[in-house]
């Protein structure tokens, strides 16, 4: 089944006429598309019956090299109305009665779709688009594991970078160039050493790794339409006072969350588990974000793990558990994994223990 016939599946069951989704996740994940994005609205349209673009005329040929589907273009001249009511009228979409909306939309283009749709009830795609897209299909699996042994491996050459007098920036330059090498696009190489450890998502920088130090690395990189994500930590020489219980105690908090998770519990179980174990250490107010968040064709997607949510998790589902604690002036702790859970419990990505790496 392609992934159109599945939306039209779930906007079946959701009682959604018609889905708009704009250039993004949304529209990569469902047609492999990424269109240029600008000022000019441009909609992919999925009803029942049809699809259709709303497609800036000086866009048309260069996104025609790769779909078939029908473009209704229009000219900066023009204008987009008439393209937009054509589109409409041909997916027999010019009575919706409920539309989603991509997240993403510009507002002035959900404006538009507003205004030639006026009576219809709107939301947004997260239950039909985002909700197929949080349920990884087998070959997505594929794929992030194949991404997960990748930032493994740039793991290891941030690793291998670490030493005294090195910057932050050079470690992060090693993990880019070794996700390059392995044909991913980095997106992210953190790495924060000593108390800058202590900022979770700290602007890694000129600071020089020194004796004593703690750092965290917090790596990501995106290839063939998904993406990975891993933090682990390192110390350079004889850890700072106190590092290893509270090593110890993010790396029991992982362990928690990660029997907690299981297909038909709320995601703030999983919270609930790992947040309770570094409360119970004393640690709690360290302990400053959620447990974690979907993983797919985003870095960060649905289901966020957080104390309030709801979401029932379920087989297919991929997303981090990244508990941390933050001690100002001191340093930062965060372990993070990337899971997939299956019918039996939850499986680990990656093959990097989360033992701290001592760099001698
Ligand atoms: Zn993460
Ligand atoms: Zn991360």
């Amino acid at each position: 089944m392609t992934r159109l016939d599945r939306l039209r599946g779930q906007m079946a069951a959701t009682h959604i006429d018609l889905v708009a989704l704009a250039p993004g996740a949304h529209l990569a994940w469902l047609f492999g598309l990424k269109p240029h994005a600008d000022e000019r609205p441009l909609l992919a349209c999925v009803s029942a019956t049809g699809v259709g673009f709303l497609m800036p005329a000086l866009e048309a040929d260069s996104l025609r090299q790769h779909t078939d589907l029908p473009f209704f273009p229009w000219s900066d001249a023009e204008g987009p109305n008439d393209a937009f009511k054509a589109l409409l009228a041909a997916l027999g979409a010019d009575t919706a009665r409920a539309i989603a909306l991509d997240e993403c939309m510009r507002a002035d283009h959900a404006a538009l779709v507003a205004t030639h749709l006026p009576g219809a009830r709107r939301e947004f795609s997260e239950t039909t688009v985002g909700a197929l897209r949080m349920r990884k299909e087998p070959a997505e699996v594929d794929a992030l594991f194949k991404n997960a042994r990748l930032a493994d491996a740039a793991m290891e050459a941030a690793f291998a970078a670490a030493a005294p007098g090195r910057t932050e920036a050079e470690v992060a330059a090693a993990a880019r160039a070794r996700f390059t090498e392995g044909g991913a696009k980095p997106l992210f190489t953190i790495v924060g050493a000593g108390p800058n450890g202590a900022f979770p998502h700290h602007q890694t920088g000129a600071t020089a790794l020194a004796q004593g130090d703690a750092a965290v690395m917090d790596i990501g990189a995106s290839m063939d339409g998904t993406s990975s994500d891993i933090t682990r930590m390192a110390v350079i020489g004889h850890p700072p006072e106190g590092y290893e219980a509270v090593h110890a105690i993010v790396d029991r908090a992982v362990e928690a969350a990660l029997i907690a998770a299981k297909p038909g519990v709320a995601a703030h179980t999983v919270d609930d588990a790992a947040r309770t174990v570094i409360t119970e250490a004393g640690y709690g107010e360290y302990f400053v974000h959620r447990t974690g968040h979907g993983l797919g064709t985003e870095v960060h997607e649905p289901p966020y793990i957080t104390a309030s949510s709801k979401t029932v998790l379920d087989e297919g589902m991929v997303f981090s558990i990244e508990p941390g604690i933050y001690l100002p002036g001191r340093f930062g702790i965060r372990l993070e994994e990337i899971v997939v859970l299956r019918a039996d419990g939850p499986k680990i990505l990656s093959s990097l223990p989360r033992d701290v790496r001592v760099i001698p």
